[in-house]
This record gives C-alpha cells, structure tokens and sequence, in this order.
C-alpha cells in the first residue's frame, strides 16, 4: 500500500495543511484544507465596504477613494483582494508558496471563481501575473499557472497566459517608483493589441505597491482601448 499512499499524496494531501485534522473523506480533501479551515478563512475576507474602490486599500477615514488614488492615476481601472495578507490567508499562502502545497491551488482557483462571479455579470477573459522566471526555477512549478488552469478546466472560464516577464530582480524592498522602474521592459504582451478582448481581469498572488498590476496593465493597454480589473488573493500593503 505504501507506493499507492506515495502517489497519492502530492495530489490529495491526507491531513490539512493548516491544523493538521486528517483530511480522509471530507469535501475539501482535494484542497489540503479542511472545511472548519475554510469557514475560518472566509471570515477574514475583506469586505466592500471597507476599502477603496479603485486601489483596494483599506479606507481609514477616507470615503471611497483613499488619498493615494485623488493624486495617482492607475492604468488598470479597480483591484481588489480577497484577503489581508495577515492570519490564516498569509499561512496558506506560504504554505502554497513555499512549502509547494500545490494542492491549495484549487481553493484558491475557487476562492477567485466566487469572486469573480459576484463582480461581473460577464467575465471577463482572465490573465495571470507572469511570476518571476528565477522564482519558478527554484519552486519548479509556477503558482499562478496552476490557478490559472484550475479556474479554465474546473469552472469553464476564459482564461489566457498572455503575458511574459523577463530579467529583473527580486521587488520585496522596494516602493512603487523603484519597482516601475524595475519591472520597466520587463513584461510584454505575446498577442496584438488588436486581438486584445474589451475587458481583462488580471489575477495575481499578493498585492503589495500595485507596480506590478500596474505595469502589466500599462503594457495591455497599448495601442488599444482594453479595460482592465485586478484581482489578488491577498493584500500587504508596503
Ligand atoms: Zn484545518
Ligand atoms: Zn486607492
């Protein structure tokens, strides 16, 4: 039984990734979560009402636009994220990421896929970040991809990698202008502008200056007349 429990495991993971209670014969069992862990994270779920409505930063005093959005113009037109990166959304992130509990991809895929139906009436066609080649390199598989394909196989939506990145380094220490500035040529389009639908909605990981958004939005924009959404699972602002 041992070689059957070996090739089981990466793709059904037997106990939950967060606390440990074994997963056998539960609903979310293919998620590497339990259900009393998904109750508990969809309560941290960031509310509307909360946050501006074009960075999705959350609102302290200000009433629908923060402070930052009445001065800088985006290229993208409102992000949101699910979750603060914080509690048990940052955990299973980073288990997602870097412990690769790739199993998590499927409940991230349906987190988004809920997400994206209570805020669109038409979805619109779904375009991943393009990770960094060297963060894919040392994980071996590329996060966004795989939620990307889940949200296409599992729930029929149109989803397109059409975005690649190139060369630069790591953006964790730096503010929105260093990052622009190096993400500058580093993220291009594989398809026309032309080819390009009316409506995207770019997803990603974690939301942190919105230079990345901002930057692939900036690069989907050209030459056409393309809207564009964001959507991430977690917000850290810097
Ligand atoms: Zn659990
Ligand atoms: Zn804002």
């Amino acid at each position: 039984m041992n070689w059957l429990f070996n090739f089981l495991l990466p793709v059904y993971p037997l106990r939950c990734s967060l606390c440990g209670e074994p997963l056998l014969q539960q609903p979310w069992m293919k998620m590497g979560i339990c259900s009393c862990c998904v109750g508990d994270l969809r309560k941290e779920s960031i509310r509307d009402a909360d946050i501006c409505r074009t960075c999705g930063m959350p609102l302290i005093s200000e009433r629908g636009s923060c402070l930052s959005c009445r001065t800088r113009q985006h290229y993208y037109s409102s992000h949101c994220s699910l979750f603060m990166y914080k509690g048990i959304a940052r955990n299973l992130l980073k288990a997602y990421k870097f412990q690769s509990v790739s199993s998590l991809s499927f409940l991230w895929a349906q987190l988004l896929y809920e997400a994206v139906q209570h805020k669109f009436s038409q979805p619109p066609l779904i375009v991943p970040v393009p990770s960094r080649g060297s963060s894919i390199r040392g994980r071996g598989w590329d996060q966004m991809e795989l939620i990307r394909r889940n949200l296409s196989q599992k729930y029929s939506l149109d989803t397109a990698k059409i975005l690649s990145r190139t060369g630069g380094s790591s953006q964790k220490k730096l503010n929105y202008a260093q990052r622009m500035l190096n993400l500058s040529g580093n993220i291009t389009c594989t398809c026309s502008p032309a080819e390009l639908p009316r409506k995207i909605l770019l997803i990603d990981d974690v939301y942190t200056t919105g230079a990345t958004i901002d930057e692939c939005s900036r690069v989907l924009k050209q030459g056409g007349n393309t809207k564009i959404y964001a959507l991430t699972l977690a917000l850290a602002p810097y």
